[in-house]
């Protein structure tokens, strides 16, 4: 049995991105702090033919300049490698690929029709092929040539693409082969802050978040319209860089990709409700510079009421919102009082909870009921407020949410039941 797949065009040619992202948490990410080693490029200099470039890992036929050539293997192979990582599979075969700027420079008949078409188009596309055992659905053998423009991480894309073609025989399900090869597209080394085309994230927060079941359905078919795959990368970002969701997010993608019978339904379904709190969340507050591993809700800390006790608790100025441990009623009023300070910047002016004269970097507090959000409101650094709502209360440090990444310090908090 021989099955083809494609993935996937961009059909619109100001489709865009650029650089960055990727990261994800615990011991699975595609993020690394250490410095990629320098890869060995070999170079087929082909008169009148766009030039070959050979790395362990790629065999590229391109038309763009020997240092831009250079530069793209490198991004590739140390892509690859933290990929093959990431899914448990070091890449086993040479990964064919014809990069294009300028197809005049492609002599006629070098390249593949279908190629040149999603080239065209301002995208790219990967060939793939694998025979399986008819039985057992066994991958017998697999092959994967990538088309791709040289431009918008295209390339990267695609990679991704024919990495899973070649290892696992097939890509996975549309929501998953794209979002995680839009991943791919805006993988940069040593990068975990989103970087995309401020087009997309205009995209994204303008519009009604897309249902989760409605980017997951059987029915999305790759080579649709960069919007969906805004929504793919969306989610696909979100369930592997969140700390509640990643770790079922690495087994579901091996799952996927082995074909066993599962689905993002089968696995996320009793959590339904916390994700879309939190893609809800991501959506309205992410922007370039975001961090979704320091945006994860606590869903396990426990909250109580305050009678005669006093609860302390710690906020960090570089997350989100984070438990107070207190549980208020509408109307209560709360005492409290803090000790320590925070920076907004890593070795920035120390704040305490009052903040800035703006502002900025002061302690502020929002109630979370039927997974919704309160409007935030200002603490400081001590004094008494009246419960707005019923609710169980989080705090943060008053920060643009894509400036989270440097701030340093935390501020301790005591609360008792008010005069
Ligand atoms: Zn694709």
């Amino acid at each position: 049995m021989s099955l083809f797949s494609e993935c996937c065009r961009y059909w619109s040619a100001s489709a865009v991105i650029l650089g960055g992202l990727i990261l994800l948490t615990g011991s699975y990410s595609w993020s690394e702090d250490k410095k990629s080693t320098k890869v060995e490029v070999r170079v087929d200099e082909r008169p009148g033919r766009p030039w070959l470039y050979r790395t362990r890992n790629f065999a590229v036929q391109t038309d763009i300049s020997r240092e831009e050539a250079e530069e793209l293997l490198q991004r590739l192979e140390t892509m690859l490698a933290l990929i093959g990582k990431y899914w448990g599979r070091p890449n086993s075969q040479s990964i064919d690929m014809y990069v294009v700027r300028d197809v005049t420079k492609w002599p006629p008949g070098s390249l593949d029709p279908k190629g040149l078409q999603s080239i065209l188009a301002g995208g790219g596309v990967t060939v793939g092929q694998s025979r399986q055992n008819s039985q057992t659905g066994e991958v017998l053998a697999s092959r994967a040539v990538v088309y791709a423009t040289a431009d918008h991480g295209t390339p990267q894309h695609e990679a991704v693409h024919a990495y899973c073609m070649l290892n696992f025989g097939r890509m996975g399900p549309t929501w998953y082969a794209e979002g995680m090869a839009e991943m791919g597209r805006y993988w940069k080394d040593n990068q975990q802050a989103i970087h995309c085309d401020p087009e997309v994230v205009k995209y994204l927060k303008s519009e009604p978040p897309k249902r989760l079941a409605e980017i997951t359905s059987t029915a999305q078919r790759s080579g649709d319209n960069w919007q969906n795959y805004a929504w793919r990368w969306a989610l696909c970002n979100l369930l592997a860089n969140n700390s509640n969701y990643a770790p079922r997010f690495h087994p579901l993608g091996l799952a996927l990709l082995s074909a066993q019978r599962t689905s993002f339904e089968d696995v996320y379904g009793p959590m339904a409700k916390e994700i879309a709190f939190e893609y809800s969340q991501f959506l309205k507050d992410f922007d370039n510079g975001y961090r979704v591993d320091l945006c994860s809700w606590d869903w396990k800390a426990r909250f109580h009421a305050i009678q005669t006790r006093t609860i302390n608790t710690k906020v960090k100025a570089a997350a989100g919102w984070q438990p107070s441990r207190v549980t208020v009623k509408s109307g209560q009023r709360i005492s409290y009082s803090t000790v320590g300070t925070w920076s907004l910047t890593k070795d920035g002016e120390k704040l305490a909870a009052l903040g800035t004269l703006s502002g900025s970097g002061r302690l502020v507090g929002v109630l979370f009921k039927d997974y919704e959000l309160s409007e935030p409101f200002d603490l400081s650094t001590e004094g008494s407020f009246v419960a707005p709502s019923d609710g169980k209360l989080y705090l943060r440090c008053r920060d643009d949410w894509t400036g989270l990444g440097d701030n340093t310090g935390e501020i301790s908090v005591k609360f008792q039941k008010g005069e």
